[in-house]
């Protein structure tokens, strides 16, 4: 199977409520769709998302890495996982349109292999179902007790609570949360690098007095400050999961050899898709590191991406929220979410579109 074509299709996806962390507000989902075609006739799809905020990937980026040296790397291949680790190396960092082309590709390969992702990853061929948390955004506490009020009536058990703030308006927004939750309600507090080591102390330790269930607390300090993040790690009551400061498999054998994180939160705009996304599993599950299966902000493809990645290798935790964020995501296939719930289908192949744009 040949790749002839590379194309890229823009999507706009509104929110059904702006987006909001310590770093950003949005309120539609930018995403850019990648397509390959192929002299069979078959296509690959992948996608990505601009978040210039984390990534540093814009859309003048995304398109320039794609037309300027992913496609002529692409075209006129014959397809090969030997593809993968070269869309790595054809230029540094641009992990996001990297991540698109690397799924694509993943699409074509299990496609070419009769298997849906996970199984042509390795997990067994049986249907699965993986459970997200939703994401409560950084806002006034009386908004954050209407999100939360609304993920608990959707059915979620899980949510990620965005803090980042001044601490003492984040134990606030926590005491707040308090009077809408019940005790079998998981929380997973992201402060999107917003604290200093003695705010994600205080915040924690707060949060621990007020009895709330609390599984984990991500990204408190700036992306580079691993010192800061051990120091959190040592001394939180709680595991502490890095997210920003961990992009390729080397920044997780930083952290893990520091002692800087008790877990990792792999996404693939971050690591340039699945290929890297799994030598991070890899490292992570050697050192006894739970890892999480995130995404940004990002349209139906690459989130299902993600959700095939994770089933196939067994990840138990997952923020992949935003299909339940949208009014209604883009495409038609075998994977539906539900909620919480996001099944995958052993009957879909690659990543089991029927139609994607
Ligand atoms: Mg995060």
């Amino acid at each position: 199977m040949k790749i002839t074509a590379v194309e890229l299709f823009e999507e706009n996806i509104p929110l059904k409520q702006p987006f909001i962390t310590a770093k950003r507000r949005i309120d539609v989902i930018k995403d850019y769709v990648l397509r390959l075609s192929t002299d069979e006739g078959v296509y690959g799809y992948g996608a990505c998302a601009p978040t210039p905020v984390i990534t540093g990937d814009t859309v003048g980026s995304i398109k320039c890495a794609i037309d300027d040296f992913l496609a002529p790397l692409l075209i006129g291949q014959t397809l090969s996982a030997e593809l993968l680790p070269r869309v790595q190396d054809v230029l540094f960092h641009n992990s996001s349109p990297k991540a698109a082309c690397d799924i694509a590709l993943y699409d074509l390969l299990a496609k070419e292999a009769g298997k849906p992702l996970f199984a042509y990853l390795g997990g067994e061929l049986e249907n699965k179902c993986v459970k997200t948390d939703a994401t409560v955004s950084l806002s006034t506490p009386e908004a954050m007790i209407k999100e939360t009020k609304d993920h608990l009536a959707a059915g979620f058990s899980v949510l990620k609570v965005k803090l980042g703030g001044e601490r003492a308006d984040d134990v606030k927004r926590l005491e707040s949360l308090k009077t809408v939750l019940s005790d079998d309600i998981v929380l997973r507090l992201d402060a999107n690098q917003g604290w200093s080591v003695e705010d994600a102390v205080y915040v924690s330790k707060a949060a621990e007095q007020m009895g709330l269930n609390i599984e984990l607390i991500e990204q408190p300090v700036h992306y580079t400050d691993l010192e800061g993040m051990v120091e959190v790690t040592r001394k939180c009551p709680f595991r502490i999961l890095a997210d920003e400061s961990v992009f390729a498999p080397s920044d997780a054998a930083r952290l893990i050899r520091m002692g800087a994180c008790d877990m990792i939160n792999i996404k693939l705009m971050k690591c340039g898709g699945i290929y890297e996304g799994l030598k991070i599993q890899r490292l992570a599950a050697e050192n006894g590191i739970e890892c999480m299966l995130g995404c940004m902000m990002e349209g139906g493809v690459s989130v299902t991406a993600a959700a095939h990645f994770g089933a196939a290798v067994g990840i138990s935790c997952y923020d992949l929220d935003p299909p339940y964020l949208v009014h209604n995501m883009p495409g038609e296939g075998t994977t539906v979410f539900e909620g919480e719930n996001i099944y995958l289908n052993k009957e879909g192949l690659g990543l089991g579109y029927s139609k994607v744009i």
